[in-house]
């Protein structure tokens, strides 16, 4: 089966989707973007990831291309037409396509849309899970406005390869002050021995997850401590756990940082706890 890209209003197969060469996205990375996770065919917290979008448009003064339920029912269209029961669904909107210049276009322009789904193996993703992953440290070297989602992710980019060639999934970025900001691609939390949970608080050195948004309603319901506030990583090297939390992983352990064992070497309860506890709590649609 052919995969098919949603783009600028036509389902297409992929390999007839594109773009136009003079896309502000392609040429500026002047774009946003939003990934859902799909559970049994189903977006996961798309509310709170369109109003994260819709909020990033706003900051970027991007047009926003459609109303919300109309981007929502383009994602479920797509995830439908790629046949996704477990995946991912990746939307993306740029400024739009105009002659290369950096200032914005003085004409109105109509933003670029398309829409991904694919398919992902919910055992291996399990079976990470189950034996918990490594992660490195990385100086921070991002923009201060990183809660804005947009689609200029270089600095993540070589965060994100730098953890694979040191045999690693995850970088944790760690600002001048030695305080880790968060993951590659996730935010990042430790658990103390007595069972705080602990993340950096959502200001604009972090994207605000809505993994972490759900999670926080799950530690509430099961009554566990949170602490919204900075960690070194040398605090993080002596906690008892570590994990990390995004639409992808939802909460995905963490055994190593920078070769340092955490904890016991292997998932720790709460973190299996809360992988396990995560759906109750989020919404599908
Ligand atoms: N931080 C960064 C830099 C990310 O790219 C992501 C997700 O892609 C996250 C955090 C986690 O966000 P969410 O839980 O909304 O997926």
């Amino acid at each position: 089966m052919s995969r098919i890209a949603y783009v600028n209003g036509r389902y297409l197969p992929a390999r007839e989707a594109s773009v136009n060469v003079e896309d502000r996205g392609y040429q500026f990375a002047d774009g946003v973007y939003e990934v859902c996770e799909v559970r049994d065919g189903k977006l996961v917290d798309a509310p709170r990831h369109l109003a994260r979008l819709q909020r990033s448009l706003g900051e970027l003064r991007i047009t926003q291309p459609m109303p919300m339920p109309a981007l929502e029912f383009v994602m479920r269209e797509t995830v439908r037409r790629n046949r996704v029961n477990y995946g991912l669904v990746y939307l993306q909107i740029t400024r739009g396509v105009a002659r290369r210049d950096h200032a914005f276009p003085l004409q109105k322009i109509a933003p670029s849309v398309v829409v991904t789904a694919k398919n992902l193996s919910y055992e291996k993703n399990q079976e990470s899970a189950r034996k918990g992953i490594a992660v490195i440290t990385t100086p921070e070297n991002r923009w201060p406005r990183v809660d804005i989602k947009s689609v200029s992710l270089l600095p993540n980019v070589l965060a994100k390869q730098a953890a694979r060639e040191a045999g690693a999934y995850e970088a944790w970025f760690v600002d001048k002050e030695g305080f880790v900001t968060e993951g590659s691609s996730s935010n990042a939390w430790i658990v103390t021995a007595d069972g705080r949970v602990i993340t950096r608080k959502a200001d604009n050195y972090i994207l605000s997850g809505i993994t972490r948004a759900v999670l926080m309603n799950v530690l509430e319901a099961l009554q566990l401590r949170l602490e919204e506030r900075a960690f070194t990583a040398a605090e993080a090297c002596g906690a008892a756990e570590a994990f990390v939390t995004s639409a992808s992983q939802i909460v995905m352990p963490v055994v190593k940082i920078d070769g340092h064992v955490i904890g016991a070497g292997k998932p720790g309860s709460v973190s299996t706890r809360l992988r396990e506890e995560f759906h109750r709590f989020a919404h599908l649609s």
